[in-house]
Protein backbone atom coordinates (compact mmCIF):
# COMPACT_ATOMS: atom_id res chain seq x y z
CA UNK A 1 0.00 0.00 0.00
CA UNK A 2 1.14 3.53 -0.70
CA UNK A 3 1.42 5.95 2.18
CA UNK A 4 -0.88 8.89 1.63
CA UNK A 5 0.08 12.52 2.03
CA UNK A 6 -2.71 13.76 -0.23
CA UNK A 7 -5.37 16.19 1.01
CA UNK A 8 -7.98 13.51 1.62
CA UNK A 9 -8.81 10.75 1.88
CA UNK A 10 -6.12 9.98 4.43
CA UNK A 11 -4.37 6.95 5.87
CA UNK A 12 -6.52 6.08 8.88
CA UNK A 13 -5.25 4.82 12.23
CA UNK A 14 -5.30 1.14 13.13
CA UNK A 15 -8.37 1.33 15.40
CA UNK A 16 -10.40 2.60 12.43
CA UNK A 17 -8.88 0.00 10.10
CA UNK A 18 -9.84 -2.79 12.49
CA UNK A 19 -13.49 -1.70 12.49
CA UNK A 20 -13.52 -1.57 8.69
CA UNK A 21 -12.52 -5.23 8.62
CA UNK A 22 -15.56 -6.35 10.62
CA UNK A 23 -18.88 -7.66 9.31
CA UNK A 24 -21.43 -5.20 7.89
CA UNK A 25 -24.26 -4.24 10.27
CA UNK A 26 -27.90 -3.20 9.71
CA UNK A 27 -28.72 0.47 9.30
CA UNK A 28 -31.75 0.42 11.61
CA UNK A 29 -32.78 -0.87 15.01
CA UNK A 30 -31.55 -0.14 18.55
CA UNK A 31 -27.86 -0.87 18.03
CA UNK A 32 -27.42 1.29 14.96
CA UNK A 33 -29.62 4.12 16.27
CA UNK A 34 -27.45 4.26 19.42
CA UNK A 35 -24.28 4.31 17.29
CA UNK A 36 -25.72 7.02 15.01
CA UNK A 37 -26.70 9.23 17.95
CA UNK A 38 -23.34 8.82 19.66
CA UNK A 39 -21.61 9.71 16.38
CA UNK A 40 -23.81 12.81 16.04
CA UNK A 41 -22.87 13.86 19.60
CA UNK A 42 -19.15 13.32 19.01
CA UNK A 43 -19.43 15.35 15.81
CA UNK A 44 -21.15 18.17 17.75
CA UNK A 45 -18.20 18.15 20.16
CA UNK A 46 -15.73 18.65 17.28
CA UNK A 47 -17.84 21.35 15.61
CA UNK A 48 -18.79 23.19 18.81
CA UNK A 49 -22.39 22.73 17.73
CA UNK A 50 -25.53 21.95 19.71
CA UNK A 51 -28.04 22.08 16.86
CA UNK A 52 -28.97 19.38 14.36
CA UNK A 53 -26.25 17.29 12.77
CA UNK A 54 -26.97 14.93 9.88
CA UNK A 55 -24.68 12.20 8.61
CA UNK A 56 -25.62 12.00 4.94
CA UNK A 57 -24.39 9.24 2.66
CA UNK A 58 -22.34 10.98 0.02
CA UNK A 59 -19.30 13.17 -0.58
CA UNK A 60 -18.81 16.65 0.89
CA UNK A 61 -20.41 18.16 -2.17
CA UNK A 62 -23.71 16.41 -1.32
CA UNK A 63 -23.91 18.34 1.95
CA UNK A 64 -23.12 21.63 0.23
CA UNK A 65 -25.72 20.89 -2.42
CA UNK A 66 -28.27 20.12 0.31
CA UNK A 67 -27.62 23.36 2.21
CA UNK A 68 -27.71 25.65 -0.83
CA UNK A 69 -30.78 23.97 -2.30
CA UNK A 70 -32.71 23.70 0.98
CA UNK A 71 -32.10 27.27 2.13
CA UNK A 72 -32.45 29.28 -1.02
CA UNK A 73 -35.40 29.71 -3.31
CA UNK A 74 -34.97 29.38 -7.05
CA UNK A 75 -33.38 32.49 -8.54
CA UNK A 76 -32.18 33.91 -5.22
CA UNK A 77 -28.75 35.51 -4.98
CA UNK A 78 -25.92 33.91 -3.04
CA UNK A 79 -22.65 35.76 -2.51
CA UNK A 80 -19.62 33.50 -3.04
CA UNK A 81 -16.03 34.67 -2.59
CA UNK A 82 -13.92 32.70 -5.08
CA UNK A 83 -10.22 32.14 -4.46
CA UNK A 84 -9.55 28.59 -5.60
CA UNK A 85 -10.92 25.34 -6.99
CA UNK A 86 -13.38 24.56 -4.20
CA UNK A 87 -14.89 28.03 -3.95
CA UNK A 88 -15.30 27.91 -7.72
CA UNK A 89 -17.07 24.57 -7.28
CA UNK A 90 -19.53 26.27 -4.88
CA UNK A 91 -20.54 28.54 -7.74
CA UNK A 92 -21.30 25.48 -9.89
CA UNK A 93 -23.30 23.87 -7.09
CA UNK A 94 -25.33 27.08 -6.61
CA UNK A 95 -26.10 27.20 -10.34
CA UNK A 96 -27.20 23.56 -10.16
CA UNK A 97 -29.88 24.58 -7.65
CA UNK A 98 -31.11 27.35 -9.94
CA UNK A 99 -29.57 30.11 -7.81
CA UNK A 100 -27.88 33.29 -8.93
CA UNK A 101 -24.28 33.30 -7.70
CA UNK A 102 -22.81 36.74 -7.00
CA UNK A 103 -19.08 36.17 -7.29
CA UNK A 104 -16.41 38.21 -5.53
CA UNK A 105 -13.01 37.15 -6.90
CA UNK A 106 -9.77 36.95 -4.96
CA UNK A 107 -6.35 35.87 -6.08
CA UNK A 108 -5.67 32.14 -5.69
CA UNK A 109 -3.43 31.81 -2.64
CA UNK A 110 -4.69 35.02 -1.04
CA UNK A 111 -7.22 35.04 1.81
CA UNK A 112 -10.78 36.25 1.36
CA UNK A 113 -10.98 39.88 2.57
CA UNK A 114 -13.98 40.47 4.83
CA UNK A 115 -13.93 44.19 4.03
CA UNK A 116 -14.54 43.54 0.34
CA UNK A 117 -17.47 41.28 1.22
CA UNK A 118 -18.85 44.04 3.45
CA UNK A 119 -18.69 46.51 0.58
CA UNK A 120 -20.34 44.03 -1.78
CA UNK A 121 -23.14 43.28 0.66
CA UNK A 122 -23.69 47.02 1.11
CA UNK A 123 -23.97 47.63 -2.64
CA UNK A 124 -25.57 44.44 -3.98
CA UNK A 125 -29.29 44.25 -3.31
CA UNK A 126 -31.15 41.05 -2.48
CA UNK A 127 -28.31 38.74 -1.39
CA UNK A 128 -30.03 35.91 0.50
CA UNK A 129 -26.93 34.01 1.74
CA UNK A 130 -23.15 33.99 1.86
CA UNK A 131 -21.51 30.67 0.98
CA UNK A 132 -17.76 30.35 1.36
CA UNK A 133 -14.89 27.93 1.81
CA UNK A 134 -13.13 28.04 5.18
CA UNK A 135 -9.98 26.16 4.21
CA UNK A 136 -9.45 26.48 0.44
CA UNK A 137 -7.76 23.13 -0.03
CA UNK A 138 -6.46 23.97 -3.50
CA UNK A 139 -4.19 26.70 -2.09
CA UNK A 140 -3.77 25.83 1.61
CA UNK A 141 -5.31 29.14 2.67
CA UNK A 142 -7.35 29.24 5.87
CA UNK A 143 -9.86 32.06 5.47
CA UNK A 144 -10.77 34.21 8.50
CA UNK A 145 -13.95 32.43 9.63
CA UNK A 146 -14.96 34.76 12.49
CA UNK A 147 -14.66 37.92 10.44
CA UNK A 148 -16.43 36.56 7.36
CA UNK A 149 -19.35 35.20 9.40
CA UNK A 150 -19.44 38.49 11.32
CA UNK A 151 -19.75 40.52 8.12
CA UNK A 152 -22.62 38.37 6.82
CA UNK A 153 -24.47 38.67 10.12
CA UNK A 154 -24.03 42.47 10.14
CA UNK A 155 -26.36 42.37 7.12
CA UNK A 156 -28.61 39.66 8.59
CA UNK A 157 -27.40 37.29 5.87
CA UNK A 158 -27.10 33.57 6.81
CA UNK A 159 -23.90 31.65 6.04
CA UNK A 160 -23.15 28.29 4.48
CA UNK A 161 -19.63 27.29 5.47
CA UNK A 162 -17.70 24.73 3.44
CA UNK A 163 -15.58 23.40 6.30
CA UNK A 164 -14.92 20.15 4.44
CA UNK A 165 -11.15 20.48 4.81
CA UNK A 166 -11.01 22.46 8.06
CA UNK A 167 -13.43 21.01 10.61
CA UNK A 168 -11.51 18.67 12.89
CA UNK A 169 -8.21 20.30 11.91
CA UNK A 170 -8.88 23.77 13.35
CA UNK A 171 -11.71 25.09 15.57
CA UNK A 172 -14.94 26.03 13.78
CA UNK A 173 -17.12 27.07 16.79
CA UNK A 174 -20.56 26.73 15.21
CA UNK A 175 -22.54 27.88 18.29
CA UNK A 176 -20.25 30.75 19.27
CA UNK A 177 -20.36 32.19 15.74
CA UNK A 178 -24.01 31.34 15.11
CA UNK A 179 -23.14 29.50 11.90
CA UNK A 180 -26.42 28.58 10.20
CA UNK A 181 -25.05 25.83 7.94
CA UNK A 182 -21.70 24.06 8.08
CA UNK A 183 -20.57 21.08 6.04
CA UNK A 184 -17.69 18.69 6.54
CA UNK A 185 -16.78 15.07 5.73
CA UNK A 186 -15.54 11.94 7.48
CA UNK A 187 -12.48 11.47 5.29
CA UNK A 188 -10.34 14.54 5.89
CA UNK A 189 -9.45 15.97 9.31
CA UNK A 190 -11.79 13.52 11.06
CA UNK A 191 -9.48 10.72 9.88
CA UNK A 192 -12.10 8.20 8.74
CA UNK A 193 -12.80 6.70 5.29
CA UNK A 194 -14.90 8.47 2.62
CA UNK A 195 -18.68 8.03 2.39
CA UNK A 196 -20.28 10.55 4.73
CA UNK A 197 -21.10 14.22 4.45
CA UNK A 198 -21.70 15.88 7.82
CA UNK A 199 -24.14 18.79 7.91
CA UNK A 200 -24.73 21.07 10.89
CA UNK A 201 -27.91 23.16 10.91
CA UNK A 202 -28.90 25.66 13.61
CA UNK A 203 -32.25 27.04 14.74
CA UNK A 204 -32.15 30.16 12.58
CA UNK A 205 -31.39 27.98 9.55
CA UNK A 206 -34.62 26.07 10.12
CA UNK A 207 -36.63 29.28 10.43
CA UNK A 208 -35.29 30.37 7.05
CA UNK A 209 -35.84 26.96 5.44
CA UNK A 210 -39.42 26.91 6.68
CA UNK A 211 -40.27 30.00 4.65
CA UNK A 212 -42.27 29.02 1.59
CA UNK A 213 -41.27 29.48 -2.03
CA UNK A 214 -40.07 27.31 -4.91
CA UNK A 215 -36.77 25.46 -4.47
CA UNK A 216 -34.75 23.11 -6.67
CA UNK A 217 -33.39 20.56 -4.22
CA UNK A 218 -34.96 17.23 -5.12
CA UNK A 219 -35.98 14.97 -2.23
CA UNK A 220 -32.85 13.26 -0.92
CA UNK A 221 -30.90 16.52 -0.65
CA UNK A 222 -33.76 18.41 0.98
CA UNK A 223 -32.74 18.91 4.63
CA UNK A 224 -36.43 18.97 5.56
CA UNK A 225 -36.62 15.33 4.45
CA UNK A 226 -33.82 14.56 6.93
CA UNK A 227 -35.58 16.45 9.73
CA UNK A 228 -38.83 14.69 8.94
CA UNK A 229 -37.30 11.18 9.33
CA UNK A 230 -35.27 12.25 12.36
CA UNK A 231 -38.59 12.94 14.11
CA UNK A 232 -41.10 10.51 12.63
CA UNK A 233 -38.75 7.51 12.57
CA UNK A 234 -36.71 8.65 15.59
CA UNK A 235 -36.94 5.34 17.42
CA UNK A 236 -35.70 2.97 14.72
CA UNK A 237 -34.40 4.70 11.56
CA UNK A 238 -33.83 8.46 12.09
CA UNK A 239 -32.72 9.22 8.50
CA UNK A 240 -34.43 8.68 5.15
CA UNK A 241 -32.12 6.16 3.43
CA UNK A 242 -29.65 3.31 3.99
CA UNK A 243 -26.46 4.71 5.47
CA UNK A 244 -22.97 3.26 4.87
CA UNK A 245 -22.95 1.56 8.27
CA UNK A 246 -19.30 0.49 8.11
CA UNK A 247 -18.28 4.10 7.51
CA UNK A 248 -20.44 5.33 10.39
CA UNK A 249 -18.73 2.76 12.65
CA UNK A 250 -15.32 3.86 11.39
CA UNK A 251 -16.14 7.53 11.95
CA UNK A 252 -17.46 6.74 15.44
CA UNK A 253 -14.21 4.97 16.29
CA UNK A 254 -12.10 7.83 14.95
CA UNK A 255 -14.15 10.43 16.86
CA UNK A 256 -13.78 8.44 20.09
CA UNK A 257 -10.01 8.51 19.58
CA UNK A 258 -10.13 12.27 18.96
CA UNK A 259 -12.18 12.67 22.14
CA UNK A 260 -9.65 10.62 24.14
CA UNK A 261 -6.78 12.52 22.57
CA UNK A 262 -8.52 15.80 23.49
CA UNK A 263 -9.59 18.21 20.78
CA UNK A 264 -6.79 20.68 21.54
CA UNK A 265 -4.19 17.94 21.31
CA UNK A 266 -5.77 16.75 18.09
CA UNK A 267 -5.44 20.24 16.57
CA UNK A 268 -1.89 20.50 17.94
CA UNK A 269 -0.89 17.20 16.28
CA UNK A 270 -1.82 18.64 12.85
CA UNK A 271 -0.05 21.93 13.54
CA UNK A 272 3.10 20.15 14.74
CA UNK A 273 3.20 17.93 11.66
CA UNK A 274 2.68 20.90 9.36
CA UNK A 275 5.44 22.86 11.07
CA UNK A 276 7.88 19.96 10.88
CA UNK A 277 7.22 19.27 7.21
CA UNK A 278 7.44 22.97 6.33
CA UNK A 279 10.72 23.41 8.24
CA UNK A 280 12.14 20.31 6.57
CA UNK A 281 11.16 21.43 3.08
CA UNK A 282 12.39 24.99 3.63
CA UNK A 283 15.74 23.60 4.73
CA UNK A 284 15.89 21.80 1.38
CA UNK A 285 15.26 25.01 -0.54
CA UNK A 286 11.49 24.92 -1.04
CA UNK A 287 9.22 27.82 -0.18
CA UNK A 288 5.63 27.80 0.97
CA UNK A 289 2.85 29.34 -1.08
CA UNK A 290 1.12 30.66 2.04
CA UNK A 291 2.96 31.95 5.10
CA UNK A 292 1.85 33.19 8.50
CA UNK A 293 -1.67 33.59 9.82
CA UNK A 294 -3.47 32.28 6.73
CA UNK A 295 -1.42 29.10 6.28
CA UNK A 296 -3.76 26.25 7.20
CA UNK A 297 -2.19 23.57 9.44
CA UNK A 298 -4.14 20.86 7.59
CA UNK A 299 -2.44 21.25 4.20
CA UNK A 300 0.86 22.72 3.01
CA UNK A 301 1.01 24.18 -0.49
CA UNK A 302 4.62 24.31 -1.66
CA UNK A 303 6.03 26.09 -4.71
CA UNK A 304 7.58 23.83 -7.33
CA UNK A 305 11.28 24.47 -7.95
CA UNK A 306 12.41 25.73 -11.34
CA UNK A 307 15.10 23.02 -11.73
CA UNK A 308 12.69 20.13 -12.41
CA UNK A 309 9.01 19.50 -13.23
CA UNK A 310 7.15 18.89 -9.99
CA UNK A 311 5.39 15.92 -11.63
CA UNK A 312 8.78 14.19 -11.83
CA UNK A 313 9.24 14.44 -8.08
CA UNK A 314 5.68 13.27 -7.42
CA UNK A 315 6.20 10.28 -9.74
CA UNK A 316 9.48 9.38 -8.01
CA UNK A 317 7.83 9.58 -4.58
CA UNK A 318 4.86 7.50 -5.69
CA UNK A 319 6.52 4.83 -7.81
CA UNK A 320 9.97 4.50 -6.23
CA UNK A 321 9.08 5.24 -2.61
CA UNK A 322 5.36 4.45 -2.31
CA UNK A 323 4.44 7.92 -1.07
CA UNK A 324 1.53 9.85 -2.60
CA UNK A 325 1.51 13.62 -2.54
CA UNK A 326 -1.00 15.94 -4.23
CA UNK A 327 -0.30 18.22 -7.16
CA UNK A 328 -1.72 21.63 -7.93
CA UNK A 329 -5.14 21.89 -9.59
CA UNK A 330 -6.52 24.34 -12.12
CA UNK A 331 -4.16 27.25 -12.78
CA UNK A 332 -1.77 25.90 -10.12
CA UNK A 333 -1.13 22.62 -11.96
CA UNK A 334 2.63 22.17 -12.31
CA UNK A 335 3.27 25.20 -10.12
CA UNK A 336 2.81 23.75 -6.65
CA UNK A 337 2.55 20.47 -4.79
CA UNK A 338 0.50 19.88 -1.66
CA UNK A 339 1.03 17.78 1.44
CA UNK A 340 -1.83 16.83 3.75
CA UNK A 341 -1.22 16.72 7.52
CA UNK A 342 -4.00 14.39 8.60
CA UNK A 343 -4.28 10.79 9.78
CA UNK A 344 -1.06 8.80 9.76
CA UNK A 345 0.67 11.57 7.79
CA UNK A 346 0.93 13.37 11.16
CA UNK A 347 3.09 10.60 12.65
CA UNK A 348 6.85 10.94 13.05
CA UNK A 349 7.38 7.79 10.99
CA UNK A 350 5.49 9.18 8.00
CA UNK A 351 7.06 12.64 8.26
CA UNK A 352 10.60 11.26 8.46
CA UNK A 353 9.98 8.95 5.52
CA UNK A 354 8.58 11.75 3.36
CA UNK A 355 11.39 14.20 4.11
CA UNK A 356 14.06 11.55 3.53
CA UNK A 357 12.54 10.61 0.17
CA UNK A 358 12.38 14.24 -0.97
CA UNK A 359 16.04 14.67 0.09
CA UNK A 360 17.02 11.57 -1.91
CA UNK A 361 15.22 12.92 -4.97
CA UNK A 362 17.08 16.24 -4.70
CA UNK A 363 20.40 14.36 -4.34
CA UNK A 364 19.59 12.36 -7.43
CA UNK A 365 19.02 15.62 -9.30
CA UNK A 366 22.31 16.97 -7.93
CA UNK A 367 20.49 19.60 -5.93
CA UNK A 368 21.35 18.54 -2.37
C1 LIG B 1 -12.53 17.88 -0.44
C2 LIG B 1 -13.28 19.18 -0.50
C3 LIG B 1 -14.58 19.27 -1.02
C4 LIG B 1 -15.28 18.20 -1.80
O1 LIG B 1 -15.40 17.06 -1.19
P1 LIG B 1 -16.04 15.81 -1.98
O2 LIG B 1 -16.13 14.86 -0.85
O3 LIG B 1 -15.08 15.40 -3.04
O4 LIG B 1 -17.35 16.22 -2.51
C5 LIG B 1 -15.25 20.48 -0.93
N1 LIG B 1 -14.67 21.55 -0.38
C6 LIG B 1 -13.40 21.50 0.10
C7 LIG B 1 -12.82 22.74 0.67
C8 LIG B 1 -12.68 20.31 0.05
O5 LIG B 1 -11.43 20.27 0.51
Amino acid sequence: MKKMFIVGPVDVFDDVLAVMGEQVIAHYGDDFVRLYRETQDLTRMVLGASGDVFLMAGPGTAGLDACLGSLLQTGEKVLIPVSGFFSDRLVAVAKGSGLEPVVEEFEWGAPVEPERLRRRLASEKGVAALAFVHHETSTGVLNPLDEIVGVAHEFGVPVIVDAVASAGGVPVDVDRLGIEFLVTVANKALEAPPGLSIVSVNKRAWELMDKGGPRNHGWYLDLRTWRDYATRWADWHPFPVTLPTSVVRALHTSLLRIQREGLDHHFARFARAAEQVRQGLRAMGFSMMVEGRYACPVVSAVWARPEFPVAEMAAYLEHERGLMIAGGIGPLKGKIFRIGHMGKATTQEYIDELLAAVRDFLRMKGLA
